[in-house]
């Protein structure tokens, strides 16, 4: 180590002023191990250690001596990492690069070791294990062994330079050079570079001609807004030592591009002879990858951070979200349950199907064969099984179950699905089960069931004959005297039976008044002959009624046809009786209406005496009771007609305002305390028979006469409208009820009530008058209500012509 001693060198002062600021820690040992110099840097770390191998970990140091003996025997450069205590006591990773050092006669005197801390970069190795710190340890490792190879270089440099270095100062800048360090010498206010080492010129990427004896700033230009310059010529100033850490340095290419680097750097004054400050050394230690890497580290930390608040946020979420969906599931209406494998383990079980099973929860875990022993005998667990087995799914609606509920079986009907759940081998793990309790609308529908049967069982008891038509007609149901008489099966009966049944004569009108009433929804009530097994046409009162629903449609008819056969002959022979009663009257009334006229006529000849005037109002009398009883008989015998409709029309053209006067002028004549208004359009001329119409006139003129006791008004109109002529008869008298309108065209139909009970009758006079008009293919309507008096309209076809 005659290398190191003091007086071997001619710059020493120059030598410590330059190994000792050195970031980097150096030692040298002898060929023993023992050490012979320590740089500052080193001193502050661990202080003078003779045996190196002290400090170190003991888990490194039988290794270290090992690998440090073997290449002190082989004279070869190694490099290593360990851990070593510093002045603290704290243990820190060291880097460790040592290169075999000699005698300038070739003797081995022994090795200079370089030392850097790598603590901070062994825990972003250890924090950071990714292919990027990897890399940059490769990186490190590769500038290292560059490093390394420079010093073997330099080592054998520095061995020719042996002799230079006991001449002058050229020595120092080969040391420089050994250093991994990048160092520079400025001088002067202009900032002069005056030496300058390879590791900077690499960091400055410029070439030794291009720097020495050129100023900082010329040579880099691109530093100038940076502090660098000011900071140089501080230090000269004022003799401080500048000391920044991680500082970044931004280099400007001339093709534009910016290179960011980062260093540890030391501005340390030199002095010249007489102790002024005149120029700077700068030691600076490149950083740019460890603070990359720790931005990165940094970067990632963060990313890492948002990303696990994101994770956290998504397994709340997530955790949110599996609590809804249990909670739906859970609160579902619907009975929802998972069996797990064959043996139909209870998985999970909502709390519906819990109420279905009749059961608690603390059914979950255990077998259904064993949780439900009730389905024993029922075709659930076999079903099941099936669906394990083949895997697909299975539906059923209505099945009916018995389920035990408190110890006692219960009778609950499902709409079940069985769905197999596959697992990722694609064969069943679970089987989940949803069901639908309809128990409630199997039981009601039942109960309708029964209602309908009940309501059949009564209308076959009934002797009427029943049906049940849809709104469209078509018949569901024909009660049991329907098919007896028909002597059909319901199926014949309904497709054509029921109105081949009908009388031809009957079923247009039977068709016709059906739509009218489905159209207002009233029922229909009609006279109708139907066909016996016989072929023997009976008469029925048919009565189709619309039943409606609560927005007023026809949901259904219901048709009701009773026998009414005797009671149609009974009509027939009264008919008969009174038509040959008025045939056998017509001819004496006629024969004494002719002797009273002409006693009469006698006794009005006769000189008046006692006798003659006691006969003669008599005989007047008898005389208007005759027309009266004429009238009567007259009536009767049409009455037969219409019945047997036989009534002999004696059409003729006419002008109907004629016979309305002249009807009407008959009634002013007897009724000389009325007013009848007459409003009559001239010129309307129908085709019929005059005198069955005068008597339609006569017979509603005298009802608004006879009805209308408290008013001696009737007003007659006649209008056209369109192809017809109405003829109005308005009274002021009593009105009819709304309810009693239609019933007063039937035969002997008359109104009850205190009022009409004071009228004489025989309710036909209204029947035939319809009959009459409508044999001439008219109507008569009535507008009227209880007791606002009543108009009735004839509705008569005008001659076309
Ligand atoms: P009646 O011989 O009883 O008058 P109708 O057939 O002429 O027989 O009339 C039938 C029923 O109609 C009457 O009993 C009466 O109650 C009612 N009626 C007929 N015309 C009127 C009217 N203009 N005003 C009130 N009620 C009437």
């Amino acid at each position: 180590m005659q290398l190191l001693d003091r007086h071997q060198f001619n710059t020493g002062e120059e030598f410590r002023t330059i190994m000792d600021p050195l970031p980097i820690m150096v030692r040298v040992c002898d060929k023993n191990g023992t050490v012979r110099y320590s740089n500052a840097a080193l001193k502050q770390f661990t202080g003078d250690l003779p045996l190196w191998s002290s400090g170190i970990h003991e888990d490194f140091r039988p290794s270290y001596e090992e690998l440090f003996v073997s290449h002190a025997e082989s004279q070869t450069a190694f490099k290593t990492k360990y851990r070593f205590r510093d002045n603290s006591g704290a243990y820190r990773w060291l880097a460790e690069h040592s290169i075999p050092w000699y005698s300038t006669e070739g003797t081995y005197l022994g090795c200079v070791c370089y030392m850097m801390d790598i603590d901070e970069m062994i825990a972003t190795e250890v924090e950071q294990v990714s292919l990027e710190a990897l890399q940059r340890e490769q990186a490190l490792n590769e500038e290292l062994e560059a490093s390394n190879e420079e010093l073997n270089l330099t080592n054998g440099e520095l061995q020719f330079s042996q002799e230079k270095l006991r001449q002058g100062n050229d020595n120092l800048e080969q040391i420089l050079n050994m250093l991994p360090a990048s160092v520079v010498v400025i001088r002067g206010y202009n900032l002069e570079v005056e030496m300058i080492n390879n590791s900077n010129l690499s960091y400055w990427q410029k070439t030794k001609e291009q720097v020495l004896g050129r100023p900082f700033l010329e040579i880099l230009p691109d530093l100038t807004d940076q502090p660098f310059a000011s900071q140089l010529r501080r230090v000269m100033e004022t003799g401080e030592i500048i000391d920044v850490k991680e500082s970044p340095v931004l280099f400007t290419s001339p093709d534009g591009n910016t290179r960011e680097t980062y260093v540890d750097y030391t501005y340390q004054p030199l002095y010249d002879l007489e102790g002024n400050p005149t120029g700077v050394l700068v030691m600076s230690f490149e950083i740019t990858d460890r603070v990359l890497s720790r931005r990165l580290l940094e970067k990632y930390a963060e990313e890492l951070t948002s990303a696990n608040a994101r994770l956290l946020i998504s397994n709340e979420e997530l955790a949110r979200s599996e609590a809804r969906f249990k909670y739906l599931i859970q609160e579902a209406p619907v009975a929802i349950g998972v069996l797990h494998q064959r043996d139909l383990i209870i998985e999970s079980a909502n709390s519906k199907i819990l109420e279905v099973w009749g059961k608690s929860s603390e059914i979950v875990g255990i077998p259904l064969s064993k949780a439900l022993p009730e389905l024993q005998g029922q075709p659930f667990l076999g079903i099941l099984d099936e669906v394990y087995t083949t895997g697909k799914p299975f539906y059923a609606n209505e099945i009916r179950s018995l389920l035990e509920h408190n110890g006692v079986l219960k009778e609950i009907f499902f709409n079940v699905t069985y769905q197999p759940v596959l697992d990722i081998s694609g064969s069943t793990s679970d089987i989940m089960v949803v069901a639908v309790d309809v128990t409630e609308q199997v039981n009601s529908r039942r109960q309708v069931e029964q209602s309908e049967q009940h309501f059949r069982y009564l209308a076959d008891l009934v002797p009427a004959k029943i049906s049940n038509a849809m709104p469209s007609g078509e018949v569901t149901f024909f009660n049991k005297q329907w098919l007896d008489f028909g002597g059909m099966d319901f199926e014949d009966m309904r497709d054509f039976g029921y109105h081949q049944m009908m009388h031809p004569e009957e079923v247009s009108a039977f068709q016709a008044g059906l739509a009218q009433a489905a159209e207002i929804g009233v029922p229909h009530v009609s006279e109708m002959r139907f066909k016996n097994t016989q072929g023997k046409y009976i008469w029925h009162l048919n009565i189709a009624s619309p039943i409606l629903d609560e927005a007023g449609n026809i949901k259904m008819w219901v048709g009701s046809t009773t026998d009414i056969q005797i009671l149609k002959e009974e009509a027939q022979r009264k008919g008969d009786f009174v038509s040959m009663l008025s045939h056998e009257l017509k001819t004496p009334v006629t024969s004494i209406k002719g002797h009273i006229q002409l006693l009469l006529r006698a006794v009005n000849k006769e000189t008046t005496s006692e006798l003659t005037n006691k006969l003669r109002p008599s005989l007047s009398r008898i005389d208007k009771l005759l027309v009266q009883l004429t009238g009567l008989i007259a009536d009767m015998l049409d009455l037969t007609r219409i019945d047997s409709g036989r009534l002999d029309l004696k059409k003729e053209s006419f002008l109907l305002e004629g016979l309305v006067m002249e009807v009407v002028e008959d009634f002013r004549l007897s009724h000389q305390q009325h007013f009848f208004h007459l409003d009559l359009e001239s010129g309307i001329e129908v085709f019929a028979d005059r005198h069955k119409i005068s008597q339609v006139l006569i017979n509603l003129i005298a009802n608004a006469i006879k009805y209308g006791p408290n008013s001696n008004v009737v007003d007659i109109s006649m209008l056209a409208v369109g192809n017809e002529v109405l003829v109005r008869i308005k009274d002021y008298g009593i009105g009819i009820d709304q309810k009693d309108q239609k019933k007063i065209f039937e035969r002997f139909y008359r109104v009850e009530g205190q009022n009409e009970s004071h009228y004489s009758g025989f309710g036909i006079g209204l029947y035939l008058a319809c009959s009459i008009v409508e044999f001439h293919d008219g109507k008569i309507t009535v507008e009227s209500g209880k007791g606002k008096g009543s108009t009735f309209i004839v509705h008569l076809p005008r001659c076309s012509a």
